[in-house]
């Protein structure tokens, strides 16, 4: 009899809550990371009302400031300000958020190791899950490195400026591919810049100019770091007995760049699935639950990528942004699940992306 029923490599927002929801159901879970905790991961640690509503738990405890506000800009240009009537997101920290969640699993009875580094194909478990993001090494080793697309994004930390609390300040279309972001945390705001990979050698001088036109002075910057983001276009998510999920999986939404939702999400899947003990199943999960949303998200991103104005001018009707709101929130599964007039709105959107395409 193998030493456990399930290992999980990695312990990020995917592994902890996986083995979370293993270990509660009763599962004998290894948990293992390379990483000691509290470790950071670069991030805005924005998690939507949708992500935390997915966790079995609240995360208030490493909650550092409430969203109900989006102060949206196009390319430093036209802008639009919108207030939702309720949180939108939560803003964490990383460091913090993470390390709560590694917590949540060791109690609920997941026997974790850090600081180790394995070979997935050689763990002594029933299944193995593989959730160490974007750079870690069990999505090949399992033979599941699926066709994934990379962004890439850079963030610092700046002194705490009350003009951005409450507020997700976004950037829309500044950077070819991506976006800049300013989200406020307890001590601090989190500016950043994303786009396409081939930006990379350009971050510095967008995240610059970001600062500037916010007001920020960038000689400030504190914990500045650049990441990779993973965003899947295809390729099998399960094999055998081993599956891939969170950014180990490559899914992050390819507009927004968030992760998290996905990471929770998968997690979620896959855990059903072992517990029903048909690893198969998790693969139609994720492509029933999860591929409509990462489908519009590319929609999204070629629409304002090629037609930046006119997917600027849709998005700012206020019936684009009450389904916006209710995607931010959790209550509508994905774009096109809309109805009513915020159907009429996400189709033109949808429309646009087509003939970007
Ligand atoms: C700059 C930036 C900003 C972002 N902002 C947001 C945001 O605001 N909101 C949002 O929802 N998403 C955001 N994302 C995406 C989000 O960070 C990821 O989607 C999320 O971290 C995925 O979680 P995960 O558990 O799959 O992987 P990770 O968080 O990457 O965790 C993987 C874990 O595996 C461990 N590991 C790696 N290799 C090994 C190995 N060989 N063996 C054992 N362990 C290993 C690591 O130490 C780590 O603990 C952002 C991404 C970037 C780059």
């Amino acid at each position: 009899m193998p030493a456990h029923d399930v290992a999980v490599v990695g312990a990020g927002p995917a592994g902890s809550t996986a083995a979370y929801r293993l270990a509660r159901a009763g599962a004998r879970v290894l948990l293992l990371d390379k990483a000691r905790f509290p470790r950071d991961k670069p991030c805005g640690g924005g998690v939507t009302l949708r992500a935390a509503r997915l966790l079995p738990f609240s995360i208030e405890p490493v909650v550092e400031d409430v969203i109900d506000r989006v102060d949206c800009r196009l390319d430093f240009g036209p802008h639009f300000s919108r207030h939702a009537h309720a949180p939108l997101a939560f803003m964490t920290q990383r460091k913090r958020l993470d390390h709560f969640l590694l917590e949540r699993a060791a109690e609920a009875g997941a026997e974790v190791r850090q600081g180790v580094t394995v070979d997935a194909r050689e763990l002594d478990a029933e299944f193995v899950i593989g959730a160490d993001g974007c750079n870690g090494t069990s999505a090949k080793q399992l033979g599941l490195a699926g066709d994934v697309v990379h962004g890439v994004a850079l963030e610092a930390n700046f002194p705490r400026d009350e003009r951005y609390a409450r507020t997700m300040t976004l950037e829309i279309a500044s950077v070819p591919g991506g976006y800049g972001w300013i989200f406020p945390k307890g001590d601090h705001v989190n500016v950043g810049v994303g786009g396409w990979a081939s930006e990379g050698p350009r971050l510095r001088a967008h995240l610059r100019r970001m600062c500037e036109a916010y007001g920020i002075d960038p000689e400030s910057a504190t914990e500045t770091r650049g990441y990779r983001l993973p965003m899947r276009r295809g390729g099998p998510l399960v094999r055998g007995n081993a599956a891939v999920i969170g950014d180990a999986a490559g899914l992050v939404d390819p507009f927004s760049g968030d992760g998290m939702y996905e990471a929770f999400l998968s997690a979620k899947l896959v855990a059903e699935a072992v517990l029903a003990g048909d690893l198969l199943s998790y693969a139609a999960a994720v492509e029933r639950s999860i591929t409509p949303l990462t489908r519009a998200g590319w929609g999204a991103k070629q629409a304002f990528d090629r037609f930046p104005r006119t997917t600027f001018a849709l998005a700012r009707m206020p019936f684009t942004w009450r389904a916006v709101e209710k995607l931010l929130r959790g209550e509508l599964s994905h774009p096109g699940a809309a109805r009513g007039v915020e159907k009429g709105a996400i189709r033109l959107i949808d429309a646009v992306s087509r003939v970007a395409a």
